[in-house]
C-alpha cells in the first residue's frame, strides 16, 4: 500500500472519530452506535474521499479548493469539525497531530477533467 493510500485511511479514520466523538455528546450514541444522522455522515465523508477528483493524492477535505459537498453535509461536518478538532488532541493525540501535518502539506496540482477515451475526442 502506498504512503498516500495509508493517508487516506488515516482521514477516514481521523472523521470516523470525530464524528463518534461529537454524536457521543449531542445524540443518541449508544453501544458504540452512531446516531443515524451521523452514520450517513460518515458514509457521506468516506464516499467523498474514495470519489475525490485528486485520488490517493487528495488534500485534507477543509484545504481542499473543490467543494464536492453539499452545502447541508457541509455544515454538518463542519459543526463536527469545529467541535471535534480540539477534543481530537485530548483523546486521539497522534491522529490528531498527523492531521494537523497534513493539513499543512502544499496542494497537490489540480487534476483536469476525468480522462476521455481517444476514440472519443478524435475527430
Ligand atoms: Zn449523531
Amino acid at each position: 500500500m502506498t504512503n498516500n493510500a495509508e493517508r487516506l485511511q488515516r482521514e477516514n479514520k481521523t472523521v470516523g472519530l470525530m464524528i463518534a466523538l461529537y454524536c457521543k455528546h449531542h445524540h443518541q450514541y449508544e453501544n458504540s452506535q452512531l446516531c443515524p444522522s451521523c452514520e450517513e455522515l460518515k458514509a457521506f465523508c468516506e464516499r467523498r474521499v474514495e470519489r475525490c477528483v485528486y485520488g490517493t493524492d487528495k488534500p485534507v477535505c477543509n484545504k481542499c479548493p473543490i467543494h464536492c459537498y453539499k452545502p447541508t453535509k457541509r455544515e454538518q461536518i463542519r459543526a463536527v469539525m469545529r467541535w471535534a478538532g480540539p477534543r481530537m488532541l485530548l483523546h486521539h493525540p497522534v491522529l490528531a497531530i498527523r492531521h494537523l501535518l497534513a493539513e499543512r502539506r502544499p496542494l497537490p496540482p489540480r487534476p483536469g477533467k476525468k480522462h476521455r477515451k481517444k476514440s472519443e475526442t478524435h475527430s
